[in-house]
């Protein structure tokens, strides 16, 4: 007999977890919730992490997507600091780790992703950080107050954003990544020059289709109980000196509650959802970055690392349990702040395009960037340029299939709303 039963457990109280147990409710649901998160935070904008909340113009509470009481008010049982050590999709049971059994009859598995960690020579070595939560921020920004110079491992966007968070705030900043220019994997050579510039003109030095190899420990101090880093050293063999460390090498789901339960994975990774965005055990779905799914516009499985998906997916699950769901079906859209320097936005999924079309300016920082699969709009990237975002986000709804040649996006003239 379990201790206490819930007709809906939802596992992880981040982005996904937290909008499902909203649209429950926002939909009318009176049943029992009960929200699970194993860290001790009120569920929060995990996007401030690299951004705001790093760099200090905002506090904690502010992070914060709704209150105590506003939780409280919804009848929602938020247990933050527990984790769902087990799932039984059989049984219908989940056991926690403060050691009671909760039965449920439906169940959200939102438990999101962890970071990537690269094992090299020296990684156990003080003052090299990851970033996925709160505490690793307060981490990064207390190692922060004595160091002057950072370096960034990575390309990608946490790497971008918390060099340009960090400089923002006075330190100096070197990036090692493997790309040839800073994103241009998820964005292109033309982006990658754009976003090279924005960081080089703030003083960060990039350095570029080079890797890690090994962290070097700095000279032990009197009194110091444990070495730090003090340099990185890179494939091609440059040694970086370095007062700390931070790793932007990307995240993987976390599916260990998944595979021990038996659920299906699929070929990213994640836990493969069909359309409905339930998973291989009846009741149970799946959310966020966790969840791989069956994209009906890709006509592929995928797997996103975006604040929004993540919440659209969580609201589309709430939708399911009640009788109401449908094939998941919208369109990616993701931003991303380097300080206040430049906001970029992306919609769709561009992954091996075969044609880019510019339109605006990469000088002025003006610009979206078309991308094409063999003819097929597959996603867009805009800098200050939100009405081509919108276009391209209807595009991508219909197919992203376009009336006359794709050359034509590229004049301003080009009346967007006619394709
Ligand atoms: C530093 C950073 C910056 C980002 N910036 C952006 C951005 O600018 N724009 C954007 O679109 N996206 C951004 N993202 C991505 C975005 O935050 C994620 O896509 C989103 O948070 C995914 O939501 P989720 O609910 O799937 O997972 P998460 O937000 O990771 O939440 C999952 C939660 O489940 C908990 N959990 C895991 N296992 C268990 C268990 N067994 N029991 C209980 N709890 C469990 C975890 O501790 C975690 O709190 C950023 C991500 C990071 C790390």
């Amino acid at each position: 007999m379990a201790d206490f039963s819930a007709d809906v457990v939802i596992v992880g109280a981040g982005a996904a977890g937290a909008a499902c147990a909203q649209e429950l409710r926002a939909r009318g649901f009176g049943g029992s919730v009960v929200l699970v998160g194993r860290e001790p935070d009120l569920p929060y904008s995990r996007p401030l992490v690299s951004k705001d909340y790093l760099s200090g113009a905002v506090g904690r509470e502010a992070t914060r997507l709704r209150s105590a009481a506003e939780w409280d008010a919804d009848e929602i049982e938020l247990l933050t600091r527990v984790s769902v050590m087990k799932l039984d999709p059989e049984a219908r049971t989940v056991k926690l780790s403060d050691k009671r059994e909760c039965s449920y009859d439906k169940l959200l598995l939102a438990t999101g992703a962890n970071v990537r960690r690269l094992r090299v020579p020296g990684s156990d070595l003080d003052g090299i950080h990851y970033l996925r939560a709160l505490a690793n921020a307060d981490a990064v920004r207390a190692d922060a107050q004595t160091a002057e110079h950072v370096v960034l491992v990575g390309g990608s966007f946490v790497a971008c954003e918390v060099a340009a968070t960090l400089t923002a705030i006075g330190k100096r900043c070197t990036m090692v990544m493997t790309e040839e220019l800073p994103l241009s994997d998820v964005a292109g050579t033309q982006a990658g020059w754009f976003f090279a510039r924005a960081l080089q003109e703030r003083g960060i030095e990039t350095i570029t289709s080079d890797s890690l190899e090994r962290f070097e420990a700095a000279p032990v101090a009197e009194g110091q109980a444990r070495a730090r880093v003090g340099a990185v050293v890179t494939a091609s063999g440059r040694e970086i000196p370095a007062d700390m460390v931070v790793m932007g090498t990307g995240a993987v789901p976390d599916v260990m509650l998944a595979r021990s339960a038996k659920l299906a994975l699929g070929e990213t990774g994640g836990v493969a959802c069909a359309r409905s965005l339930e998973t291989s055990a009846p009741g149970v779905w799946a959310a966020g970055d966790v969840c791989e799914f069956d994209s009906v516009p890709h006509g592929r499985a995928l797997r996103i690392e975006h604040w929004d998906v993540a919440e659209a997916q969580g609201r589309a699950v709430a939708a399911a349990m009640l009788g109401a769901g449908g094939d998941f079906t919208c369109v990616p859209y993701f931003w991303s702040d380097l300080s206040d320097w430049c906001k970029l936005e992306y919609v769709g999924v561009a992954e091996g395009w075969d044609r880019e079309v510019l339109r605006g300016s990469l000088e002025d920082g003006a610009f979206s960037i078309f991308y094409f699969d063999q003819g097929v709009l597959r996603g867009c990237l805009a800098v200050n340029r939100p009405d081509d975002l919108n276009h391209a986000r209807r595009l991508l709804a219909a197919g992203g299939g376009l009336r006359g040649p794709v050359d034509a996006l590229a004049g301003l003239t080009t009346d967007l709303s006619g394709l």
